[in-house]
C-alpha cells in the first residue's frame, strides 16, 4: 500500500508548492473564512496550514488518510470545480506517505482528536481540544524518498512557487482571508472582506494596491471587473497579469494579451503591467480544452471577451487621461 501511494504521490506531490495547493484546497472545501499557512525552509522542514473550517470528524479522520484504490481519471474539468473523481480522496494520503504528518481537527470547537503518521502508518491518534477547524502539520518531506528531493529546486525557487499558488488561490477567493508566513515573516496576509482591491493589497502591497485603475465592462454573456496599474507602474515580465475565471485563476495567453492591448502604446518597450481581471462567465461556455499542469484554458469567444478586457482598460485609461 505504502509503495503504491509512494506512486500516486509522485503524481501529484512533486514538490512543497503541491502540498500547499493540495490542503489550501481542502481548506477552502471546508468552508474555511480563514486560512493560515506557516511554512520552513521553503516548506521542506514545515508546511502547516491552519483553518477554521467545518472540520473532520474522529471517525473520518482515519478514512481521510485511507487510499483510494480507483486509478486516476485525468480529468481537465476539475479546474472548473466540478470536482473530479481523479484526485478524489488521494491528496492526503499521498502527501503523508511522503511526509511526518499530523492532523489537528474539531468538528465543533469542543472535542478534537490529533492523529500522527509516519510514511503512512497511523502511529498515534488522540483526543484533543482546539477551535473548530484543522491543522494539518508536514514535516520533513521526501524523508523516506530521497530521490525525490533531487527535482526540488533551490529554496528560492520552491519558495516563489509556494507565494505563487498562495497569490492565486487568495485571488480567486477575496471573501477568505488567506496568510503566508515564511520563518516568522509574513508573505502574503488578505483581508478576506470579499474586496478584490484589499485581496490585491494584502499580495502586492498597499502602494500598488492603492494606485491601481478600477474598471467593469460586461454584456449579457460576460461579466469582466479588475483593477489595473497605471502605465508608470510596470514590470518586467507578464507573471503580474493575473487572470480569474469564475473563481479561478487561469492562464490564457490572448487575455493576457488583451490586457496589455488595453494600454495601445502607453507601456515602455519591455514592460508588463499589474492586473488582476476577473470573468464571470457560463461555466458551460467554457471549453475544456486545458493543460492541466499548466493551467492553460481556452475559452470559446476568447476573442470577444478580450475585446471587452481591452477596451475595458483603454476607456478607463482615456477617463483619467492617461
Ligand atoms: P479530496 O479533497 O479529493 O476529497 P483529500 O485527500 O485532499 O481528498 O482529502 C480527503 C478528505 O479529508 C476530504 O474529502 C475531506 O473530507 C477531508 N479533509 C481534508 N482536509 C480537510 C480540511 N482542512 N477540513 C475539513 N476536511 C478536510
Ligand atoms: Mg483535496
Amino acid at each position: 500500500v505504502e509503495l503504491s501511494n509512494q506512486i500516486a504521490a509522485g503524481e501529484v506531490i512533486e514538490r512543497p508548492a503541491s502540498v500547499v495547493k493540495e490542503l489550501v484546497e481542502n481548506s477552502i472545501d471546508a468552508q474555511a473564512t480563514q486560512v493560515l499557512i506557516t511554512i520552513q525552509q521553503a516548506g521542506l522542514k514545515l508546511i502547516e496550514v491552519n483553518d477554521n473550517g467545518k472540520g473532520i470528524s474522529s471517525d473520518d479522520v482515519e478514512v481521510a488518510f485511507l487510499p483510494h484504490t480507483t486509478s486516476k481519471i485525468a480529468n481537465d474539468r476539475d479546474l472548473f470545480n466540478i470536482r473530479t473523481l481523479g484526485f478524489r480522496g488521494e491528496a492526503l494520503a499521498s502527501i503523508a506517505s511522503i511526509s511526518k504528518l499530523m492532523v489537528l481537527t474539531s468538528t465543533d470547537g469542543k472535542s478534537a482528536v490529533r492523529a500522527k503518521y509516519s510514511g503512512n502508518e497511523l502511529v498515534k491518534k488522540e483526543t484533543f481540544a482546539r477551535s473548530k477547524g484543522t491543522t494539518i502539520t508536514v514535516e520533513d518531506m521526501f524523508f523516506n524518498t530521497p530521490a525525490r528531493l533531487k527535482y526540488v529546486k533551490s529554496l528560492h525557487t520552491e519558495l516563489n512557487k509556494i507565494v505563487d499558488i498562495v497569490d492565486r488561490l487568495a485571488m480567486g477567493h477575496p471573501d477568505i482571508s488567506f496568510r503566508l508566513i515564511n520563518e516568522g515573516k509574513d508573505l502574503v496576509w488578505t483581508s478576506g472582506n470579499d474586496n478584490l482591491q484589499q485581496t490585491i493589497a494584502g499580495i502586492y502591497g498597499r502602494t500598488i494596491a492603492s494606485h491601481m485603475l478600477e474598471f467593469e465592462n460586461s454584456d449579457p454573456d460576460y461579466e469582466i471587473h479588475g483593477f489595473f496599474s497605471k502605465p508608470d507602474t510596470t514590470r518586467s515580465n507578464r507573471s503580474y497579469i493575473s487572470l480569474i475565471l469564475n473563481g479561478r485563476y487561469i492562464r490564457n495567453f490572448q487575455l493576457t494579451n488583451a490586457v496589455i492591448r488595453g494600454y495601445g502604446s502607453k507601456l515602455m518597450v519591455a514592460r508588463f503591467p499589474v492586473a488582476v481581471i476577473d470573468i464571470k462567465m457560463d461555466p458551460s461556455l467554457v471549453d475544456i480544452n486545458v493543460h492541466p499542469t499548466k493551467q492553460e484554458v481556452r475559452l470559446s469567444n476568447e476573442g470577444h471577451i478580450g475585446d471587452l478586457i481591452s477596451d475595458g482598460i483603454k476607456q478607463r485609461l482615456s477617463d483619467q487621461n492617461l
